[in-house]
């Protein structure tokens, strides 16, 4: 059952996700009700659902027994008669598709219905069912960690923790699954991953567009609550987490929720220290002339909000004592680009000095999106030099060998759901505690109008103040080099 079923998300992302996966063979006894506001029969349903997979894939393939499983209810989230009707519906269904009594429902809605919708199923008694019952939502869960409480226990009241599938879409994507197969199946890396070795780990996660059409939500969020909390400390939690004992959710789980635990607070006077905040001015981006934040609709002419926020994250524990996560995310910066910088220490002694150029440090990038893959730098001689070193990189790219098979975050995502396998969905102790680190921040920033705003042109990789934050420690940076280039070298 979507909630939402007429809305972006469900458009763009659910309906094709569904499809590739019905395509794949991995939907066999299924259906699909749709619930939204408006007024729609199943034939015009039908065709949205159509239009949303031709436009997203340009497939046409068995489209047609495909969305033929699919059927729309109008729905007002607020009225029990209406959970009524299809709690009827939906045990029709149920009986006619064979689907034992397992059910999935999406809340592909605002966030502030989320609570609400979760007590009617409850109380209206459509989660009375003789198979599985889950709920998957989306972000944003809550807006600091009062509210993700009380969000927390409005669903908690109708399902258990077990059934709550809260998604986190970077957990989908192929480059972030591959943080712990990188990490913990290769000897060359598994030894080195900790302070003896690594000098500093950056992430970054750019975005070249603007607030667009968001701007009365993301005036209430900012990139510290919509990007920082959840996306940027999930890279985090991965890269950082101890080996689990076994694959297993719980297990998993459990080593990243250990991470969080040993964040060390960052507050009061030294929040300014530690974390830096932006917000775009005029600029030009692919040769176009770009507005600046508070130019954009529906935001604050004097807005406060940040557009961009770089941090420096200190995990204290005896691992990464000593070794700083620098994170940046932003929008309207110069590329489109998530990535992760793992620096190596330099090797205690240079014998190649030759050039009075330092070595260069050994690095590991993951290129998270828009490409997928990795590339390695290393030294090696100067063909035909004397014995000078240079930079070698080694590169893997993704798409190049699994060609067009990468499935989409959101097609993983719910087929793990189906699956029943929470791995890579936000367990609520890995939210409560993200919330509770991000919550110090936002209360410096709040409660303090940021002067400088704007305070990066749009086109850049972010304010002044974010390359300060590395270079006081003695780093800089990398840039957020493009894969293709590394591997046509
Ligand atoms: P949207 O505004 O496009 O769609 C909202 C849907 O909710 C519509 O189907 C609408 O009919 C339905 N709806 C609204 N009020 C209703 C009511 N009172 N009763 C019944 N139905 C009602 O929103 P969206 O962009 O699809 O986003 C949905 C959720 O997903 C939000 O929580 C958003 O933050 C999150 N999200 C969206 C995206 C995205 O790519 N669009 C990405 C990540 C997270």
């Amino acid at each position: 059952m979507i909630f939402g079923a007429t809305g972006d998300l469900a458009k763009r992302k659910l309906f094709p996700s569904l499809y590739r996966l019905f395509e794949r063979g991995r939907l066999e006894k299924f259906a699909v009700i749709g619930v939204a506001r408006r007024t729609l029969d199943n034939d015009d349903f039908q065709q949205s659902v159509k239009d949303s997979v031709l436009s997203a894939l340009g497939e046409k393939g068995n489209l047609d027994e495909f969305v033929s499983h699919f059927y729309y209810q109008a729905h007002d989230v607020a009225d029990s008669s209406s959970y009524t009707s299809l709690r009827k519906f939906a045990n029709q269904i149920d009986e006619n598709y064979q689907l034992d009594g397992n059910r999935i429902f999406y809340l592909a809605m605002a966030p502030e219905f989320f609570g609400p919708i979760a007590l009617h199923l409850k109380s209206d008694g459509l989660t009375e069912v003789k198979g599985y019952k889950r709920l998957v939502i989306e972000k944003p869960f809550g807006h600091d960690l009062e509210s993700a409480k009380e969000l927390n226990k409005q669903i908690r009241s109708a399902f258990s923790e077990k059934e709550v599938y809260r998604i986190d879409h970077y957990l989908g994507k192929e480059m972030v699954r591959n943080i712990e197969v990188i990490r913990f199946a290769n000897a060359i890396f598994e030894p080195l991953w900790n302070n003896k070795y690594i000098s500093n780990i950056q992430i970054t996660s750019s975005e070249t567009l603007g607030v667009e059409e968001r701007g009365r939500y993301y005036e209430t969020s900012g990139a510290l609550r919509d990007m920082l909390q959840n996306h940027m400390m999930q890279m985090v939690a991965l890269l950082a987490m101890e080996p689990p004992i076994k694959l297993t959710t719980d297990e998993i789980r459990s080593e990243k929720v250990r991470v969080f635990r040993a964040l060390r607070t960052i507050e009061g006077d030294k929040v300014n220290d530690y974390f830096v905040r932006g917000q775009y001015g005029e600029g030009t981006i692919g040769g176009k002339k770009a507005p600046k934040y508070r130019d954009e609709p529906m935001v604050d002419k004097e807005s406060n909000t940040e557009t961009f926020v770089a941090g420096k994250i200190k995990i204290d524990n005896f691992r990464w004592a000593g070794v700083p996560f620098y994170i940046r995310t932003g929008k309207r910066m110069a590329a489109k680009s998530t990535k992760i910088v793992v620096q190596f220490k330099d090797i205690p002694m240079n014998l190649y000095y030759q050039t009075e150029k330092m070595l260069n440090p050994n690095l590991l990038v993951i290129h998270i999106q828009p490409e997928e893959g990795i590339t390695l730098h290393l030294n090696a001689k100067k063909a035909g030099g004397h014995l000078d070193a240079q930079e070698v990189k080694l590169s893997f790219a993704n798409t190049g060998s699994n060609a067009m098979n990468t499935p989409e975050g959101y097609e993983k995502l719910l087929y793990d759901c189906m699956r029943g396998d929470a791995t890579n969905f936000t367990h609520w102790d890995e939210v409560a505690y993200s919330w509770a680190f991000v919550d110090k921040i936002s209360e410096v920033w709040e409660n303090s109008k940021a002067d400088s705003f704007p305070n990066y042109q749009s086109g850049t990789m972010g304010p002044k103040a974010a390359d300060e934050l590395l270079e006081k420690d003695g780093y800089f940076w990398w840039p957020v080099g493009d894969l293709e280039v590394d591997i046509c070298k």
